[in-house]
């Protein structure tokens, strides 16, 4: 998809952007407890000040609903942001209005303030166009460095590019490039990994990808869901045996369109969900009436490193395995180092996203080998699933 970025912007000097950037970090007693989302909207904020833009973001904190709600003002993320950016923040307490004009007045050129809580007004949710002109009225353009709201049609996502000049900022643009080589445009041979708990929660990626892929790899609790519904007895494992016709007409759809999908042949089982309990690693046809099945087998984790070495492009979402305990992380780990080398090598794009995804990379210690890593979850399977982002849509 086409978009604009900063690189499309004239002077903006003394020019005011309403910046959408991602505040809506883990906070509590008083300190942020993971500053990944303010980091990544640095690039952005920076190359303006630096091009002597007036800045003011725009951003939600939790979920308001409508109401001011005093402990989930952003005037609390201004100190830690202040800090990253090194340079001094204004706290503006309104969205709209004679005390954003006022602040607009102060601000130097290449100052930056952060405007309140979008969703204090209930019109953000509800994109009100005659609060986005009210807000618009105070701006010379947009940007929208928020991929990770961008699956929400907000007053500050989308509303607000109808009205200003729109572009992408630095992380925005970064994401969308990610996706679009992973799948949008990518080089094939292509595989996806799809893991995590439930079938039910990713059915809409399952249906999505089998149209995209060549190799779709099948793990964590949802295998058995698949396993089950080709007749394979999977004991006491998490299953979701109501959903077997859904997925045998996965598996049908992903025939019809020539995508290879690969589910384990062998398997980790337990008979207690806790941290290295007796386990046994068995073909899944001998999966006894008491055991669940934990974690991908050593024998399909290599067979699966076999796939990814003839692919070029890799997306990845969900864990192989209850990755949270040992020793049921090892398939993830282990394949996720392959996928990583693979990337260094130059041979593999690589790919992932998803809350529990990029713990479980994080813990195997190659996040940062990956091509991309995106923290956007929601929007991220959004994205996986095909779905149309209005955020992003709105920019081109
Ligand atoms: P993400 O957050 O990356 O989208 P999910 O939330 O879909 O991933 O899945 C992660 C969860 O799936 C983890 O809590 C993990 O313990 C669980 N899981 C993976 N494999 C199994 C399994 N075989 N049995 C039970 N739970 C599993
Ligand atoms: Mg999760």
């Amino acid at each position: 998809m086409a978009f604009k970025t900063l690189n499309d912007l004239g002077d903006v000097a003394g020019k005011v952007a309403l910046i959408r950037v991602d505040l809506n970090v883990p906070y509590a007693d008083g300190r942020v407890s993971d500053d990944m989302r303010l980091r990544a909207i640095i690039p952005t904020v920076r190359e303006l000040a630096n091009r002597h833009a007036k800045i003011l973001l725009l951003a939600h904190f939790g979920r308001p609903k409508g109401a001011k709600h005093s402990e989930m003002s952003l005037s609390m993320i201004v100190d830690p942001l202040q800090r990253l950016l090194e340079q001094e923040i204004m706290f503006v307490p309104e969205i709209y209005g004679p005390v954003v004009a006022q602040s607009i007045d102060i601000l130097g050129n290449g100052d930056v303030a952060v405007l309140e809580n979008t969703r204090f007004y209930p019109g953000e949710e509800e994109n009100d166009p005659e609060l986005a002109a009210a807000v618009a009225a105070h701006g010379d353009f947009y940007v929208n460095d928020a991929f990770s709201a961008a699956h929400r049609a907000h007053m500050s996502t989308e509303g607000l590019a109808h009205i200003l000049p729109a572009y992408a900022g630095r992380s925005m643009e970064a994401e969308l490039k990610a996706l679009e080589a992973a799948l949008g445009n990518p080089r094939h041979p292509v595989a996806a990994v799809v893991g995590g708990a439930k079938v039910s929660t990713k059915l809409d990626v399952l249906t999505n990808l089998v149209t995209k892929v060549d190799h779709l790899i099948i793990g964590g609790g949802m295998a058995n869901t698949f396993l089950a519904a080709r007749g394979i007895d999977v004991g006491n494992s998490l299953c979701e045996h109501d959903l077997a016709d859904t997925a045998l007409a996965i598996l049908d759809a992903a025939h019809a369109a020539n995508c290879t999908v690969h589910l384990p042949y062998d398997a980790v089982t337990a008979r207690e969900f806790r941290a290295n309990p007796p386990v046994r690693t068995v073909n899944v046809h001998e999966v006894a009436a008491d055991e669940m099945i934990l974690d991908v087998g050593p024998a399909a984790v290599e067979a699966l490193a076999d796939v990814l070495k003839i692919c070029r492009t890799l997306v990845w979402n969900g864990p192989l395995g209850a990755f949270e305990i040992p020793p049921f992380d090892a398939a993830t780990v282990a394949l996720a180092r392959t996928a990583a080398a693979l990337t260094k090598e130059g041979s593999l794009v690589s790919v992932a996203g998803g809350g529990d995804t990029v713990a479980a990379l994080a813990h195997a210690g190659v996040a940062q080998d990956f091509s991309f890593v995106s923290t956007a979850g929601g929007a991220f399977l959004e994205w996986m699933e095909g779905k149309p982002l209005p955020g992003v849509l709105a920019l081109g």
